[in-house]
């Protein structure tokens, strides 16, 4: 890996701290910077703000990139707190349901509550209506307890005597959770008579797969537990596309003091008497603080061959060797008969033992308010999960084979479990690995940071990403990450703890 050589000419500017890209991580730890006053400045190579969650048009059309539903827009929650305190323009539609899972022999749309979720779930399972019962009792002990935390990111590491304290005062709620520590979800399943529910464990291992990127076999119990409230903690729509959030916290940041550059990739990193240098292809900017909100090695290339820090970006790196990779159908769509103006998002399964290639894909259909499209059409987003080792073990001419054999399946999951909306299908345009390295410039294409897999290790990783003096990795490879608004939260935590 080379940096890239490209020569600014003019003097460097001198700031207090650079962002290196506009995903929610940057726009996180950017906006808080500004409001504590530092002057920053984001880059961004693409003309839009969002990344992996952002909003782009097409011939006219609006699609998401990448993310759908937003969460932390509940009163008091992250993003509705910067809405509120920025008089931010997002207007957002709650969604209730939240999403209609669909698999063999299993059809059901998740309502915004667990408690409604619990009596759909009991009145069709009734000879499992305790089990259930006592399977989200667990979920919502875990989640209220691990949800404070993030809430509050000043009770995550590093600890100092004052969260230390106040995590003492917690202990009763962290009880319920300490058994489960190092076990996947499925022995919390086991656990609560619950396996053979279907319905249940269909959800929670697509919930899993989509959210901590593995399956309930495999996810780490607390943390999926956790993220199981995603569903109930304010999911929303954001109208005109979740990228309409991240552009209004680009607004936000330069509100309060800060820059935020579009169209300007950063090409390289250098320490400097200042701190840290980046360059741009016509500017070179300095400053102590520096974030970069991208992979490791997207931060490898840029700081070139021979910097120290190689070793901890391979380490890190390391982490995502079974990650993933996608594989996107940007949709138009006529939508069909009945199906009512608001956005949709369906979970759809044909094969419930392989959530992979197109097996398993989530649509998410625009509002009829968002697409920007001639009367009647709407968009929508299909995505499935690629193993990354497929995808990089593949030859060139293999990878082309291998995206169409995935495109095809997706389509035919849809045609399975949700034939009114493949009907409903006008056209579509393809995204590849390739399309979402070369768009949002993570190598390979790898999307979703590093699968929540049970074990301790996803405890000891909990800090704020402290490559060396005055650099942060910020994002969803860092936990924690995950969806826009965990690394809205991790770049915000990150911010603040370089400012001490
Ligand atoms: C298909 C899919 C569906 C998803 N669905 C959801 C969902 O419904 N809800 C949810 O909350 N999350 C969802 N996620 C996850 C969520 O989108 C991501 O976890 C999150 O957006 C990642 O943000 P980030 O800040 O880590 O990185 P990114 O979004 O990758 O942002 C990095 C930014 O850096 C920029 N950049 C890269 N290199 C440079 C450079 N050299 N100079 C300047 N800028 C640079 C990029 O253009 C990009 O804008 C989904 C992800 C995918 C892939």
């Amino acid at each position: 890996m080379t940096a890239n050589s490209a020569m600014p000419t003019s003097v460097p500017k001198m700031l207090d701290a650079i962002v290196i890209g506009g995903g929610f991580g940057g726009l996180g730890a950017a906006l808080t910077l500004a409001e504590r006053g530092q002057k920053v400045c984001l880059v961004e190579r693409l003309e839009y703000l969002g990344g992996c969650a952002g909003t782009f048009t097409r011939k006219g059309l609006r699609y998401e990139a990448g993310a759908t539903l937003a969460a932390g827009l509940a009163p008091g929650q992250l993003f509705s707190r910067w809405i509120a305190h920025h008089q931010l323009q997002v207007a957002v539609e709650p969604l209730d349901p939240v999403v209609e899972v669909r698999g063999p022999g299993v059809r059901f749309a998740v309502p915004a509550s667990r408690e409604a979720l619990v009596a759909l779930l009991q009145q069709r399972n009734p000879e499992k209506a305790r089990e259930i019962e006592k399977f989200f009792d667990l979920q919502r002990h875990v989640a209220d307890a691990l949800w404070a935390v993030l809430d509050d990111p000043a009770l995550l590491p590093p600890l100092t005597l004052s969260s230390l304290a106040r995590h003492s005062l917690r202990v009763p709620h962290y009880l319920p959770l300490l058994r489960w520590i190092g076990q996947p979800l499925q022995a919390v399943l086991a656990h609560c008579g619950v396996v053979s529910v279907a319905d249940l464990t269909l959800m929670c291992d697509t919930a899993c797969q989509i959210t901590v990127q593995c399956r309930a076999s495999e996810a780490e119990a607390p943390i999926a537990l956790a993220t199981l409230d995603y569903w109930f903690r304010g999911a929303a729509h954001v109208v005109g596309g979740i990228g309409a959030l991240a552009s209004q916290l680009g607004r936000a940041i330069e509100q309060s003091g800060g820059e935020v550059r579009m169209g300007q990739p950063a090409v390289g990193i250098e320490r400097c008497a200042a701190g840290w240098q980046v360059r741009l292809r016509r500017e070179t900017l300095q400053a102590p603080l520096l974030f970069a909100n991208l992979l490791p090695d997207a931060v490898a290339m840029l700081l070139g061959d021979s910097d120290e820090l190689r070793g901890p970006l391979v380490r890190l790196e390391k982490k995502l060797k079974d990650s993933w990779t996608t594989c996107v159908l940007y949709l138009q769509l006529r939508p069909p008969v009945g199906c009512g103006d608001g956005a949709h998002h369906l979970d759809l399964t044909s094969d419930p033992k392989d959530l992979t290639m197109g097996r398993h894909v989530f649509l998410s259909v625009s509002s009829a308010a968002d697409a920007k499209a001639p009367e009647g059409l709407r968009t929508a987003i299909l995505s499935t999960h690629v193993p990354i080792q497929a995808w990089l073990k593949a030859a060139p001419q293999e990878q082309a084979a291998l995206v169409d054999q995935v495109y095809a399946q997706m389509l035919q999951t849809l045609a399975d479990q949700a034939p009114e909306w493949r009907a409903a299908v006008v056209s579509y345009l393809t995204g590849s690995p390739r399309t979402w390295q070369r768009f949002t410039g993570r190598p390979a294409g790898k999307v979703g940071g590093v699968p929540r897999r049970a074990g301790l290790h996803n405890y000891l990783d909990l800090g704020p990403c402290r490559l060396a003096s005055g650099l942060y990795l910020v994002g969803d490879t860092v936990f924690p990450g995950q969806s826009a608004l965990a690394t809205a939260l991790g770049g915000q935590r990150a911010a603040t703890h370089a400012l001490g």
